[in-house]
């Protein structure tokens, strides 16, 4: 994906004339996206993404503020990128996203020589502020965020050439006790379904295969939109689009099940049997403290209510341990729940006291180490959970989606299959591939190897 020689996560280099232009890009998939976006606008003016910064002539950083050890990254990043404008061809350092949206103005004094700073509604406004004269207006553009881009925001696709993040709302109803996010992206705005329906074209056009669907609910998908729409529309609407071959769904709230998601999951050939849907806890009262509006057996109908329309379903939840007043027997209810439940992939994160977030004034707060210990026994059953699950695929068949030569060794092939997501799941590694295959292409394989989280394995021979 990228070579710099910045060991940050940088969006990889263009060819071509025009202002050298350095674009790092922290945090989630879905500021991933807006980076793209703000490529895209750079891309459409004269200017070109090198790999390093020391080359660039504008760097930008978008940053990630969701918990404090990432606020720390960002500034380290920021300060890091600095140092170009004494050792580098540095002329201009913009700084954007979520930490900006966070700290706003206050920033202008802790990181002087930064020259932009804008909020997560403004970074449409990229060029507008690269064009203005030096030292002429403010240096901070941070307001209420209400923008939402359309697909005739040009966007470049740096996850891989086959494989692309669609995101399909922006912010959230939500009020989670530990979660900051609200504030930082605003209100639930969705994308219109024939927008992203044309997004998707353009996407499937550069060689595209693969749409992972993100936003910070997506359960709630058109439920702000005059006339509605929903997230059943939305998936069969994008499994019409030429070219685009998985549709997999991230981010769903346990607080119910849209109409139509059920049996796209079910019957759409297009739409993968799997589904990411944060729980972030299973104790009745922790449940509550956190605000999620749902009880445990809430959680547990929706998930038998999943599984029985969709057997073969594969789920991936996170979790966070930790959170102020949980008790050992709370913790408890958790590691039982997640033995019962049996997910495919899951992901624990222990709690972060944030300011600005209602749980950061609870009484009852759990101290580190206890936090990283629940976080480890967790993934620890978890691990083993995994490990039976991927033993239990050895010798039966698969669809793998191919991208490329395996990091292990140029005799494999790396690829997922439909239950495995980018980034976050395992990876099937192919052995005696054909020759030739191109990222993007598929592939039936026989599963031959298991590892906790990983599988090996072989063409499946074509029927003679
Ligand atoms: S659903 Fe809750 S945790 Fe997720 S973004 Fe909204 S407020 Fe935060």
């Amino acid at each position: 994906m990228d070579t710099t020689t910045s060991s940050r996560p940088a969006l990889p280099a263009t060819t071509g004339e025009g202002r050298r232009v350095h674009v790092i890009s922290l945090g989630c998939p879905k500021n991933r996206v807006d980076s793209e976006l703000m490529v895209g606008q750079l891309l459409s003016d004269d200017h070109v993404l090198v790999d390093d910064p020391a080359q660039a002539e504008i760097i930008v950083v978008n940053t990630c503020s969701f918990i404090q050890p990432a606020t720390e990254e960002s500034i380290d990043t920021v300060l890091e990128m600095a140092g170009y404008k004494h050792t580098g061809r540095c002329e201009k350092l913009v700084v954007t996203g979520c930490m900006v949206q966070r700290y706003g103005r206050s920033l202008e004094g802790e990181l002087p020589e930064v020259d932009h700073f804008l909020g997560t509604g403004e970074e449409h406004r990229l060029l507008e502020v690269l064009r203005g004269r030096d030292g002429s207006g403010p240096k901070s553009h941070v307001d209420v965020p209400l923008y939402l881009p359309d697909e005739l925001a040009p966007r470049v696709n740096s996850w891989s050439s086959c494989s692309a993040y669609l995101k399909i709302s922006e912010g959230c109803d939500h009020r989670c006790a530990f979660c900051i996010i609200p504030t930082l992206r605003g209100r639930l705005r969705s994308r219109t379904i024939p927008s992203l329906v044309a997004e998707a074209r353009q996407l499937a056009e550069q060689g595209v295969v693969e749409l992972n669907l993100v936003s910070q609910d997506s359960t709630a998908y058109g439920k702000d939109l005059a006339g509605g729409g929903n997230i059943g529309a939305l998936l069969q609407a994008l499994s019409e689009v030429d070219g685009i071959e998985w549709l997999r769904l991230h981010y769903a709230y346990p607080h119910g099940l849209p109409a139509g998601l059920l049996e796209q999951l079910a019957g759409n050939p297009k739409v993968c049997r799997y589904l990411d849907i944060p729980l972030q806890h299973a104790s009745g009262p922790v449940l509550k403290a956190m605000r999620r509006g749902v009880t445990r057996e809430g959680q547990e109908r929706i998930l038998e209510r999943i599984r029985r329309h969709v057997p073969e379903i594969s789920v991936r939840t996170t979790f966070i341990v930790g959170f102020p007043g949980e008790t050992d027997g709370d913790f408890e209810v958790l590691c039982d729940f997640v033995k019962q439940q049996r997910f495919d992939h899951v992901g624990v994160f222990p709690y972060h006291q944030e300011d600005g977030t209602p749980a950061a004034d609870l009484p009852g707060q759990v101290p580190e180490d206890v936090k990283v210990a629940r976080r480890d026994e967790l993934m620890k059953i978890q691990r083993s959970i995994s490990r039976k699950r991927m033993r239990s695929l050895v010798g039966t068949t698969a669809r793998v989606l191919i991208e490329g030569v395996s990091e292990e060794s140029e005799l494999l092939l790396r690829g997922r299959t439909s239950t495995q997501a980018p980034d976050v799941d395992g990876q099937v590694y192919v052995a005696n591939a054909p020759e030739g295959l191109r990222p993007g292409s598929f592939l039936d394989v026989r599963i031959t190897k298991a590892a906790d989280y990983d599988l090996v394995a072989e063409p499946v021979e074509p029927q003679s």
